[in-house]
């Protein structure tokens, strides 16, 4: 006999290892705004993490580097002996976001004669390219990317981007036409501070890259 409709059925149990849960962005918490971050991080739902020892990195799916200073940074970086561990946490393929400063931190070259730090993106930077006339200054920034709406670019002796390699998606230009939002697979960058406004998109596209390394690769 045919079972009864009202017989009620076993709805599919989701798979634990794709179910959505809440993520773990690390936000390099040596200097600068990291806690405008970590804001930024609870906003969208995720769980913000302060990264200032190589174990703070264990378990986090994603990596801030924030504005602030980038020598002092740099500096805290090699006392606190980050440099290999984010370098290693990049390649494993965790999506890395740095803003201002931490696109520095982030970049191949840089023109005025430092030491390039990560390395992680192929761009050069000129430290505060933006002149003492310029040292702060706001402004609208389309990224065609994250909708028609543009984000609000809040510029704090911001670097120039100087140069970007053939792998280095450009997500946005000022209005000479050089770089302010950059990828290259799953690193980001901003010359400006999406944390300092209540826009969330540059947020949200970290987080849209750590979905997308799952589903690529498996959990
Ligand atoms: N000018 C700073 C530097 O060179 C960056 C400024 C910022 O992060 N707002 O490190």
């Amino acid at each position: 006999m045919p079972q009864p409709a009202s017989v009620p059925t076993l709805a599919p149990r989701a798979d634990p290892g794709t179910q959505s849960k809440r993520r773990r962005i690390g936000i390099l918490a040596l200097q600068g705004d990291f806690r405008e971050h970590a804001n930024a991080i609870r906003a969208i739902d995720a769980e913000p993490v302060l990264v200032r020892l190589p174990r703070d990195l264990v378990g986090i799916d994603a990596l801030i580097l924030p504005g602030g200073e980038s020598t002092t940074m740099r500096k805290l970086v090699d006392r606190y002996g980050l440099r290999e561990p984010i370098a290693a946490l990049a390649r494993g393929g965790a999506p890395v976001f740095g803003t201002c400063a931490g696109m520095i931190l982030l970049a191949d070259r840089i023109t005025d004669g430092d030491e390039p730090v990560l390395r992680l993106l192929d761009i050069a930077v000129q430290r505060n390219g933006y002149g003492r006339q310029l040292d702060s200054f706001e402004s609208d920034v389309e990224i065609p990317e994250l909708g028609d709406e543009p984000l609000h670019g809040v510029f704090i002796r911001a670097p120039v981007v100087t140069d970007a390699g053939p792998e280095v998606q450009v997500l946005a230009r000022d209005q000479s036409g050089r770089p302010i939002a950059v990828r290259q697979g799953k690193v980001l960058a901003t010359a400006f501070h999406p944390e300092l406004t209540d826009d969330r998109r540059m947020h949200r596209l970290l987080l849209e890259l750590i979905e997308a390394e799952r589903g690529t690769t498996g959990p």
